[in-house]
């Protein structure tokens, strides 16, 4: 099992981001952790006595806090959230223990009293190593700060650091991609994440984009970029094991390859999503709402401040049981929601993760999951795909080829057809 801690809290909001975060005042924080190590005991009585369908098997294999802005929670709320994890749920020995930071915010002070804590990979929010590319973004931080922390946490003993960067920016060339990308090599991390900048609706940058001030890159051109980025990372000897990580041999993230093989995970937190078994279960997103939902009688801040709800609004488009009942007996009023995954929602989600992963869907373990055959549910349009370059099969797996990895919507478009077909 995979625990993600989520902390919705940011300095202020970049502009392209619809992640749930939220500009706050320090206030809040305490109350926030309260409620977070609330939930964590709570999951822990609830696992012990959960049906077989929604049992996990034994202690979290990794633990990963992201937000938001994890950097702006002191040492001793993270020693909290950490120790509450490892007391509730358990922890195994060697597991992977990442927490998210931003430069801006996290100092070698910091950066060493986390790694004691336990703490033990460090994934850093760099987007650029260009000035101007920052401010674009809205970013709080310089790439010299970037620099810096990043020294810092190898200072601090961190020994497995994530990097994550940008492309398909406004006003970046290929050249000035080609050097943020020399400069991360040049770092040695142990994991690079690389992202293709979407615009979403309800975005500041949305908003640049409809008064013309920012103009999105051309698909061919970003295309452009990955390829690149594929090119310069593989001769850098990084493995490319998912459609936007990078990583030195071994070195893959435990926690995040849960996910695109289906594993159990819990998410706590605001907003944080969790599936065990055939279960999913969603937050209520709104900071003061979980707060209250965890610790009734806590307004969460005092007086009350509004919070500026910097979220962009995306219609929640999954119809769902609303709360009367559900399988755990989770608060209602901490929930958002929850679903039953039905078989064919299994295969689907199998299919779109599987192929994400560099080792592509693996037969064996898709029939183990599903109870199905991939070829048996879809094997002329797997046929066709392989036939047009898209879709490579090989040593019982089906994997995206390099092509196909840039069209992989149109792969998934295909298949689902031919699922229903
Ligand atoms: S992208 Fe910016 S605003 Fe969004 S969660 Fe990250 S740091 Fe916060």
């Amino acid at each position: 099992m995979g625990i993600y801690l989520h902390i919705p809290f940011c300095r202020r909001k970049c502009s392209y981001c619809d992640f749930n975060s939220y500009v706050t005042d320090e206030s809040i924080r305490a109350a926030y952790v309260d409620a977070l190590a609330t939930e964590i005991c709570w999951w822990g009585r609830a696992l012990a006595g959960a049906a077989d369908e929604a049992r996990t098997t034994g202690a979290a294999r990794s633990v990963y806090v992201g937000g938001g802005t994890p950097s702006l929670l002191t040492p001793n709320q993270l020693r909290v959230l950490l120790r509450g994890c490892e007391e509730a749920l358990g922890i195994t020995a060697g597991a992977e223990v990442t927490i998210e930071a931003n430069p801006e915010s996290a100092s070698l002070a910091w950066l060493q009293d986390v790694r004691s804590l336990g703490y033990n990979r460090l994934s850093l929010g760099v987007q650029s190593f260009d000035d101007s590319l920052l401010k674009v973004l809205g970013r709080l931080h310089t790439a010299g700060d970037a620099l810096r922390c990043y020294h810092d946490a190898r200072q601090a003993g961190f020994e497995n650091i994530s990097l994550d960067l940008m492309f398909g920016l406004d006003g970046q060339s290929l050249d000035l991609w080609r050097r943020s990308l020399e400069t991360a090599i040049q770092l040695g991390p142990e994991h690079i994440s690389l992202y293709g900048l979407t615009v979403e609706e309800g975005t500041a940058l949305a908003g640049q984009v409809r008064k013309g001030t920012y103009v999105t890159a051309d698909p061919e051109f970003a295309a452009e970029m990955y390829g690149l980025a594929e090119e310069m990372l593989a001769d850098a000897g990084y493995e490319h094991y998912e459609l936007s990580n990078w990583a030195r041999p071994g070195r893959q993230s435990w926690h995040n390859l849960n996910y695109w093989t289906s594993g159990p995970y819990l998410g706590c937190g605001a907003g944080a999503h969790a599936r065990l078994g055939k279960y999913r279960f969603w937050a209520v997103s709104r900071p003061r709402a979980y707060i209250a939902a965890w610790v009734p009688g806590s307004a969460g801040v005092s007086p009350a401040r509004p919070l500026v709800h910097a979220r962009a609004g995306r219609p929640r488009s999954r119809e769902n049981h609303r709360l009367s009942v559900n399988p755990l007996g989770l608060p209602e009023a901490a929930l958002d929601g929850w679903e039953e995954l039905t078989p064919s929602a299994c295969v689907q989600e199998s299919i779109m993760l599987g192929l994400r992963l560099g080792r592509g869907i693996v037969a064996a373990e898709f029939q183990r999951e599903t109870g199905c055959r991939l070829e048996e549910l879809v094997g002329p349009t797997l046929l066709e795909l392989r036939e047009v370059g898209l879709l490579d099969m090989a040593d019982g797996a089906i994997r995206a080829t390099r092509r196909g990895r840039l069209l992989l919507d149109e792969i998934l478009a295909r298949l689902f057809a031919g699922l229903e077909g």
